[in-house]
């Protein structure tokens, strides 16, 4: 497909967004800078610009943009935040909180995944992410506080090793509930005080590790 095609289903995916209750601009044009098409497997990259989870590979998906879109309104990411995100996937996501963030540390338990996001990223010279392969139930303690964590996969619980790695104003989004719906979970830590309250219904795949879903793999 020609890059003048996918730049127009790029448009017509942010027209979508702006339906669904997108209105940062800063968050918009970040979406229309980075080309999910990229991102994808090639034999799905027809599908880059469906408002839809697209299949990556290993069971799991790329996130719906719209709710990638949504974790970044609510949770007000500024060009000086240090951000975490657990499940960096596609890496897609991670390109586009590269234009709003400072730096921005994600973790991955599946290396393929890892690689080929770096992959991706390196090729479109994005330079303020480093990605760790490894359970990001506990988070990436070495880079801790950090102003905003995203959690693109779905946990039983809030994992309390992420909430101690929030800064104090820090603001977390994760989805808690079962293997097949969940709640997205906004959680902020204000003057030492760390409050959590319910905003949509969502269904991730599961976020497998040791604050979250058994990991059934031999060795996992
Ligand atoms: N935002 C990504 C979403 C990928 S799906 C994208 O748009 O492409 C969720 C990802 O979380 C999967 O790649 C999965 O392997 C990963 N994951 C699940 N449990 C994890 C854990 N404990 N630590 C790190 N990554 C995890």
């Amino acid at each position: 497909m020609s890059t003048e095609r996918f730049n127009t289903q790029r448009r017509a995916l942010i027209g979508r967004m702006q339906e669904k209750g997108i209105r940062n601009l800063e968050v918009l044009r970040a979406f229309d800078q980075i080309p999910r098409h990229a991102f994808v497997p090639h034999a799905v990259s027809h599908r880059a610009y469906e408002d839809a989870p697209v299949p990556i590979g290993f069971g799991q998906t790329a996130s719906q943009p719209s709710l990638q879109a949504m974790y970044m309104q609510l949770l007000e990411i500024g060009p000086r935040d240090k951000v975490l995100e657990i499940g960096t996937g596609s890496g897609h996501q991670t390109a586009v909180l590269a234009q709003l963030a400072d730096r921005v540390y994600s973790v991955e338990r599946i290396s393929e995944l890892a690689s080929r996001a770096r992959e991706a990223l390196d090729a479109m010279r994005v330079s303020n992410v480093a990605i760790l392969v490894g359970d990001g139930t506990i988070g990436w303690s070495r880079y801790a506080p950090y102003d905003a964590i995203l959690v693109a996969a779905a946990a039983p619980d809030i994992p309390h090793p992420l909430v101690d790695q929030l800064a104090e104003g820090g603001r977390m989004l994760v989805p808690v509930g079962s293997l097949q719906a969940q709640r997205l979970v906004l959680v902020r830590k204000q003057g030492g005080a760390v409050t959590s309250e319910e905003v949509l219904d969502c269904t991730f795949v599961p976020l497998l590790g040791r604050f979250g879903w058994a990991d059934e793999r031999p060795g996992g």
